[in-house]
Order: structure tokens, then sequence, then C-alpha cells
């Protein structure tokens, strides 16, 4: 039975999240021949060996490594090349990053909202959002649960809509047999330090044919192609040596952490199972999970809110995030903007929602220590 304070007590911090990361001589013995070439970035010998690795890891025909997951993100974007002020619908109940990666490439976000199953798009409001300057469907794979991209396909192709997934939390998971990265006109993931797979900071975009893939290398390079000919605009975006061997590390342990995190999830929902008020999402069906987050939704029927339930977790040394809230349609820097429809779905979740702690090395104890609390926040 758990005791109110134990964690406390420990004195022991439990956040959302712990980096994965290779046994430390693993990743020094794998950067040392960087010391004797000092070739350290500029699509070296690691940058081109991970991005095969993980082209085949993510079962996608073509993978360009970026930077980072944002910058993938307008990577992605500025290779489809829509004319400015150009409409994308979109989610609200994400990280602020898809959206800043719209406005920044000068396209106008029109939010869509949400499913209550499973946070993902609302496929069945999209087609009302379209008009004459829709260009794109940018949805996001929101905690690897997967959108319903047969019925997103369907209207992209009826409107001639360009869809570029958000997949940055679902490094891993797979569809119908196939890897996540092959649905839409390009997929993005995020390899930063608090995702699934990291290489510190680092991202890809995953597209169909090799003509994207270099468009893709134009843009991440300065649109350089050799010493004395620039054919694009580009920026700077590309993944450095250093990154790219994290990356190679973390792979090898890739498959291990993944079964690690399922084993720790399920043991979450034996225990929460059952617990009224506390309600899970749904996962598509054909989805094989990366098991990369644990949400629960705190509603109605359950002894305190969900700010409630996060106090209590944090009083006790738990740190849960509150992902996503707010919306990103109601940050400072977009309130009143783009918003032309109700988004009730989205806030309903987005206040109800909490992410616990899951990772690969997460203790079993830990894991039963919170579900107790959540079943008894107010201990006796
Ligand atoms: C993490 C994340 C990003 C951005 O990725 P970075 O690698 O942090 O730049 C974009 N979208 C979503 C949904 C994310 O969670």
């Amino acid at each position: 039975m758990w005791k109110k304070g134990e964690m406390v007590m420990q004195g022991r911090k439990i956040l959302v999240r712990q980096s994965c990361m290779p046994p430390y001589e693993e990743y020094i013995e794998a950067i040392r021949p960087l010391w004797d070439s000092h070739w350290l970035t500029n699509m070296g010998k690691y940058h081109r060996e991970l991005e095969k690795k993980l082209q085949e890891y993510l079962e996608v025909p073509e993978l360009s490594l970026m930077v980072n997951g944002h910058m993938a993100l307008e990577m992605a974007i500025q290779m489809m090349e829509f004319p400015e002020g150009a409409e994308v619908i979109t989610t609200p109940f994400t990280f602020i990053s898809t959206t800043h990666a719209i406005v920044r490439n000068k396209l106008e976000p029109v939010f869509c909202d949400v499913k209550e199953s499973d946070g993902t798009i609302d496929e069945t409001k999209i087609e009302r959002l379209i008009t004459e300057k829709t260009a794109a469907i940018i949805p996001v794979h929101v905690y690897g649960n997967v959108c319903n991209v047969e019925e997103i396909e369907r209207i992209a192709w009826k409107y001639r809509l360009k869809v570029i997934y958000d997949a940055a939390h679902a490094f891993g998971v797979r569809y119908k047999g196939k890897g996540i990265g092959n649905c839409g006109d390009a997929a993005v993931f995020s390899f930063h330090a608090t995702k699934v797979f990291n290489t510190v900071e680092g991202g890809a975009v995953s597209v169909p044919r090799n003509e994207m893939y270099e468009r893709l290398y134009n843009l991440k390079n300065f649109g350089i192609r050799n010493e004395e000919l620039v054919v694009d605009v580009g920026a700077n975006a590309k993944m450095n040596e250093f990154s790219a061997v994290m990356g190679l590390c973390n792979l090898r342990h890739a498959v291990e952490a993944a079964e690690e995190r399922k084993r720790r999830y399920e043991l979450y929902r034996d225990l929460l199972d059952g617990v009224k008020g506390i309600r899970f999402f749904e996962s598509r069906e054909g989805t094989e999970s990366n098991y990369a987050y644990f949400p629960i939704l705190v509603g109605e029927g359950y002894r305190t809110d969900r700010d409630g339930l996060c106090r209590v977790l944090m009083e006790n040394n738990i740190f849960p995030r509150k992902y996503f809230y707010p919306l990103t349609a109601d940050q400072a820097c977009f309130k009143n903007k783009y918003c032309r429809v109700e988004l009730a779905c989205a806030r309903k979740l987005s206040k109800e929602v909490l992410v616990l702690p899951l990772y690969a090395d997460l203790d079993r104890g830990a894991v039963e220590e919170i579900a107790e609390m959540i079943r008894d926040p107010f201990g006796r």
C-alpha cells in the first residue's frame, strides 16, 4: 500500500522523461575516429551511415537527416513551394513547433478540431475548412496515435492538397505492416533528447521519391551542389557527426528500449484499469505502437481534476506533463488569429490530459507507486 510521501522521503525526482543514452564507453569509442579525420559535419561518414540505417529501420524509401525536428518540418514545408499566404489545415493539439513551422513559412494555419478517441485531427471536419487558398494538410500522429491516414489521403486526392505528417512522436510506429513514414507526401521525425530515439538534437524527413530527397539535401545545405554551384535558397539544417554517432549508438538499443517501455506501459494499463474517471486514448486498428508516451485523461467521475492530480503527483516528486495544454491556437503569439471554428474537443482534451513518466529505465516500483497515487490521490 502506498504511503503518502515515500518518493519525497527518498528525495528522488521522477520526470516524465529520461533521455535514452548508450553506455558511456560505447559512445566514446564510437567518436574516436572523429579525432583522426577531423571531419565533424557536412554530410560525413556517420551522417550517411545513420541516414541509411534509419531509412531501413523506418522502412521508408528516402530519408533526409536534419539538425532537429523543427527544421525538418520547416524544410519539408519549404520543399512544397506553396504560394505565400496559402492555407494549411492543421491541429492545435500539438507541440508549438507544428504551428510555428507553418507560420514561419509565411502560410496560414487553419485549425481543425481533433477526435476525443485518440487526439488526432478529426478527418470528418477537414473538408468544411477547405477553401480555394488551401494548399496542404499537416496532421500530427500525436503520442504516436496514427491519424486516419486513409480518409486524409482521400480528401487530399480529391482537392489536390499535399499532406505532411508531423510524426515527431511516431518513431518506429508501424501501421498495417508498414513504417508510418510511408504515409503522406512527407513525414517528419524528431530525434530530440526527450523523444524515444535521440541524436541529442536531430530530426529527419521521409519522402517517397529520390528527387524530393535531393531537394531536401539542397535545402538543408544552403543549396550548395558543388564548390562553385548554388542551386537553391537553402538554410543550414544538416545533422553533425557527433549527433549522427549518438544516433548510431542509440539505434543499436532501440528495439530493446521499446520492449522495456512496452512492459511499463502495460503495467500502468493493468494497474489503472477501472479507476473511475480515468480514460485512455484508443489506438487505431492496425497500429504497432512505439509505446512512446503514457497519456491519461482525467475526466468526470475522478476524485479531483487534472490539475489537482498533477499537484498531488508533484508534491510526491513525480513530474508528469500537461502535454498539450494550452492549445497552440491559444498561445500568446497566435491568440485570436487563426481560429475559425470551435475547437471544443481539443479544448476538452487539453484540460484533461496528463502524460505520465515513461522510459526504458523507469523502475517497476515507480510505476506501481504512481499508479497507486492515481488510484488513491489523497491517501487515507
Ligand atoms: C518535438 C516535436 C517537434 C519538434 O522537434 P524538435 O526536434 O524538438 O525540433 C515537432 N512536433 C512535435 C509534435 C514534437 O513533439
